[in-house]
């Protein structure tokens, strides 16, 4: 029986009370003398076809972000010559320092470093992105760990909405490293029945049908439409799509779902932007104290 229409999971105001919880546990820790801070290196790049370097633009707000919570900033801006030797040196520089709690490194890199070996560098209690091969280990071993911060916020979005995991079928489309594979393992970890789908899969509207919860997280403008979807479904978009609007002749951003064709369908559904996003930025905040707790 086909819903009524699907409630609209709010990235934002889900992110307002993330950030509220966050800015109360950054308050304790200082009245107990502690510090909160966020280390982010950053490889300089060119500006992007619109003028600005969206790494900087993201560096920027990050910086906002942390301030707004009492959170101390600081962006280590390397040349965009470095090399591997120098986005190394800086990443252990600021492992072996005391009053560094947090470290995450901005992408892209410069062309031939290769981010993994960066990120697997980065000090496990410290790498608040989740993307040390020693966190990812524990999401697989069910340990507590600082969890990939697109994966936390999926999380967050379908508890958000009171569905029942365990038992229930999710899948997952789209197989990445730092959103689908540990979106999928966290849900295993929940107890759910869990089927993970990348692009060779065959007939995937058929896996999707199945789900209770479908995770969206393919970088595919409109891939999941509405016979895709089972009536009453949760639905989570991670897609970013920069598309271009014949409406204002601009570009604008979209996620993977056909969102206004899904919404007479699904039980729930997150929309872009709006949705995941910001719930992403908070739960990096919210690793970055966790990280500063140890
Ligand atoms: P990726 O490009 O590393 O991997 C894409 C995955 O999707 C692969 O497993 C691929 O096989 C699968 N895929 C591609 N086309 C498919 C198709 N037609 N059918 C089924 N599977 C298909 O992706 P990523 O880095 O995980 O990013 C995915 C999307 O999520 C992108 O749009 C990205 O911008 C977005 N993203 C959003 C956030 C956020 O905070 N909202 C964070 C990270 C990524």
């Amino acid at each position: 029986m086909a819903s009524s229409g699907a409630q609209i999971i709010d990235g934002r105001a889900l992110a307002d009370r993330f950030r509220a919880e966050i800015r109360r546990d950054v308050q304790a820790l200082r009245s107990r003398g502690g510090s909160v801070s966020l280390d982010a290196v950053l490889v300089d790049g060119p500006p992007g076809p619109d003028g600005r370097n969206s790494a900087r633009t993201y560096a920027e707000s990050q910086k906002s972000g942390c301030a707004e919570l009492g959170i101390d900033y600081r962006l280590h801006v390397l040349p965009h010559r470095a090399t591997y030797e120098d986005i190394a040196g800086r990443v252990l520089l600021l492992n072996a320092d005391e009053r560094v709690t947090a470290v995450m490194v901005h992408l892209p890199l410069p062309e031939g470093v290769d981010p993994y070996r960066i990120q697997s560098l980065i000090d496990a209690g410290k790498d608040v992105e989740g993307v040390n091969p020693a966190n990812i280990g524990n999401v697989v071993y069910d340990r507590s760990s600082l969890v990939p911060c697109t994966a936390l916020a999926v999380m967050k979005m379908v508890d958000s909405t009171g569905a029942e995991l365990r038992g229930a079928e999710v899948v997952c489309v789209g197989a990445s490293n730092i959103v689908g594979k540990p979106v999928a393992i966290l849900m295993m970890q929940r107890e759910a029945t869990v089927h993970s789908c990348n692009k060779y899969t065959r007939d995937l509207a058929s896996m999707t049908r199945r789900a209770d919860v479908l995770i969206a997280a393919a970088g595919k403008a409109n891939l999941i439409t509405a016979d895709m979807v089972k009536p009453g479904a949760v639905v989570i978009d991670v897609g970013i799509n920069r598309v271009h609007d014949p409406a204002t002749g601009k570009k604008r951003i979209i996620g993977d779902v056909a969102f206004d064709e899904v919404r007479p369908v699904a039980g729930w559904l997150s929309p872009v932007p709006g949705g995941v996003g910001p719930v992403t930025v908070a739960m990096l905040l919210r690793n970055t104290v966790d990280a500063a707790r140890g």
